[in-house]
């Protein structure tokens, strides 16, 4: 990239701007599924920064989302800054600023990385630097699982707030992230007829939930070594696990229940429902021969992904970080889902997700440097200069 362009975007965000932006939001607590305050307190700063804010509802009036565009009157393409606005359930942790660093909840997890692309967006508009096409912001709740299902973006998505490709903030620093393997959570509910007996008392054909249960966990580990044989280059390869295994009473008493939870992980993108019946098929052969009834959940999280490195907006972004940093980024993989994947399953756009190198995602001590969140309004606002003009292949 132009060297002059490069250094009048740098100096174009404001430390003290940014800074303010995301302890803002940091400071309004916005557990999953309460997220409104502080969506109120993003559209309030948008606004008074002088952007036109939507607030579409998106299937969840509790907290209707937060979207600007801002356009540059020239034809190209839209990319899309997309980030989450709730945080997990855990103990609120109020802001704070120490040298160089900001904490509390959602620093890190990913009102930091909110509060950085908000500042790439200021600085486009300020430095007039972007020659063609448009910037969509979204910001949303009801992405930390359990407690949200991602119903607001899928909305967001159905409803057209999709740019041609989209950026996610998330807490991922150390790589270029070109695929990924889809999950899902699964319960697995073993149950009998009858009461819990004692195990003297019980008739000799009663069937044996626990014994269903440790059956599925050994087949669980036999699946998975086949599974493994499904590999991708990068992304890794399929995979189950359990991860918990609970029933029982006391020790001579025969229950009526087992309950496992665990994870199914695949790397071919679009193999969700084929993921989904073999786990139920698997289930129902087990049923069968153990004489329990087996009833489950397969709660999708998110499906695999890949991007194409030739992509433009790998293109444009692996030359905004290297003017940036003055490093590349190896491709590697997202070893989590986000709601990047549920932007390559739903929009089919190409999603890309990268933020600051934070720390403390999911626990009291978010951590992010007030450097990592500069480089990141940098890279977004450069990223942006490149992606959008080009209307070549632009729809
Ligand atoms: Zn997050």
């Amino acid at each position: 990239m132009d060297k002059g362009l490069v250094e009048r975007v740098q100096q174009a965000v404001d430390e003290k701007r940014l800074i303010d932006t995301a302890v803002q939001l940091i400071e309004v607590p916005s557990p999953t599924r309460s997220a409104g305050a502080v969506a109120d307190r993003l559209a309030e700063i948008l606004g008074e920064d002088g952007f036109s804010v939507e607030r579409p509802v998106a299937d969840w009036p509790e907290a209707p989302a937060v979207a600007v565009r801002f356009d540059s009157g020239a034809p190209g393409r839209v990319l899309q800054f997309d980030g989450h606005l709730d945080t997990v359930h855990l103990p609120f942790v109020p802001p704070r600023l120490e040298k160089g660093c900001l904490y509390g909840s959602g620093s890190s997890d990913m009102k930091g990385g909110i509060a950085a692309f908000v500042e790439a967006l200021r600085v486009l508009r300020e430095t007039e630097t972007l020659q063609g096409g448009q910037i969509l912001i979204t910001a949303h709740d009801h992405h930390e699982g359990p407690w949200g299902d991602r119903r607001q973006l899928v909305a967001l998505i159905r409803e057209g707030y999709v740019g041609d490709a989209v950026l996610l903030p998330e807490y991922l620093a150390d790589c270029l992230p070109v695929a990924g393997r889809g999950m899902a959570i699964f319960e697995v509910r073993i149950t009998r007829d009858g009461e819990p007996v004692h195990e003297v008392l019980r008739p000799a054909d009663t069937p044996d939930v626990l014994a269903a249960g440790a059956q599925l966990v050994v087949e669980c580990r036999q699946w998975s070594q086949q599974l493994a044989l499904t590999t991708h280059e990068v992304a890794g390869c399929d995979s189950v696990f359990v991860g918990r295994l609970q029933s029982g009473e006391i020790y001579n008493q025969s229950p009526t229940e087992c309950v496992l939870n665990g994870t199914r992980r695949w790397v071919t993108p679009g193999a969700v429902e084929e993921a989904r019946s073999e786990f139920a098929a698997m289930l129902q052969d087990l049923a069968d021969r153990t004489g329990t009834q087996i009833e489950h959940d397969f709660e999708v999280q998110g499906d695999a992904f890949r991007i194409d490195l030739k992509d433009s907006l790998v293109g444009a972004f692996r030359s905004a970080y290297e003017s940036c940093t003055g490093e590349q980024l190896s491709p590697g993989r997202k070893s989590f889902v986000d709601d990047g994947n549920s932007f390559a399953r739903l929009a089919g756009i190409p999603a890309l997700t990268h933020g600051p190198a934070a720390t403390g995602a999911h626990t009291l001590s978010e951590e992010v440097s007030v450097a990592e969140l500069i480089r990141v309004a940098q890279v977004y606002a450069l990223t942006a200069i490149t992606y959008c003009p080009d209307a070549a292949e632009a729809a």
